[in-house]
């Protein structure tokens, strides 16, 4: 049976609609897993009930995380919030953490697994004056547009087999103070966070680029759902 990997679904502020852009469950099919989207579920019962199918967790981009969550005030470069995500995704990555559930998170999922282990955001690093890059950028998404620098020796480094890589950039917040059981293993030239992963051994991984618009015409980019996968087969059959 193919490994189970839960998709964080955004969700339509007016409407209430959960959906998901294609190239996420397309590269998790891709890359050997059976992708599930998950909407935002609201109660306890219906988060461990959902966790407990799971073989492996993608936490997908969208809007911005309430900054409530890593004790902030709202600033006025914070976007658009949806609660129920937001609760539902915290409470979800919290138990793919205790338990060490494979996890990748993109973009607001990266950002995501910082905070619900502890870490900070920018909630908007142009007006924080953080950073001299473009990274909102205006180009196509399978574009990239800025460089980012990859330790070596680092598992992202492992999956992409270089430590210089042109990405997409899409993103008006990033990693502040990184929680302590991550590390940093990503930057841009201007000092921005890409990329963080666990200091262990389970498989806990985010980016700050889009690797889901890159893998059709990049195909290392595929890499990253391959490795998600992988580590979501060796947790299945651990545990069965
Ligand atoms: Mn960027």
């Amino acid at each position: 049976m193919l490994p189970v990997i839960g998709i964080t679904c955004a969700q339509d502020g007016e409407t209430g609609r959960a959906y998901l852009n294609r190239p996420y469950y397309a590269g998790v099919e891709r890359a050997g897993g059976l992708p599930v989207l998950l909407p935002p579920l609201n109660s306890d019962e219906g988060v461990r009930a959902a966790f407990a199918l799971l073989d492996g967790l993608l936490l997908s981009g969208g809007g911005d995380l309430d900054p409530v969550y890593f004790g902030q005030e709202p600033r006025p470069g914070t976007g658009e919030i949806m609660p129920e995500r937001d609760a539902f995704e915290m409470a979800l990555t919290g138990m793919a953490l205790d338990a060490e559930l494979p996890v990748l998170g993109i973009c607001r999922g990266m950002q995501v697994l910082n905070v619900a282990a502890g870490g900070s955001l920018w909630q908007d690093i142009a007006e924080s004056g953080v950073s001299l890059l473009k990274h909102v950028q205006d180009a196509p998404r399978w574009h990239p547009t800025h460089t980012i620098n990859v330790e070596a020796g680092s598992r992202l480094g492992d999956i992409l087999g270089t430590q210089h890589v042109r990405v997409n950039s899409l993103h008006h917040q990033a990693v502040r103070e990184p929680a302590g059981r991550f590390k940093v293993v990503a930057r841009t030239g201007d000092g921005i966070i890409e990329a963080i992963e666990g200091s262990g051994s389970a498989f806990v991984l985010g980016v700050q680029f889009h690797p889901e618009w890159l893998w059709e015409r990049q195909p290392v980019f595929l890499n990253l759902f391959a490795a998600l996968v992988e580590a979501a087969r060796l947790y299945r059959n651990a545990r069965r």
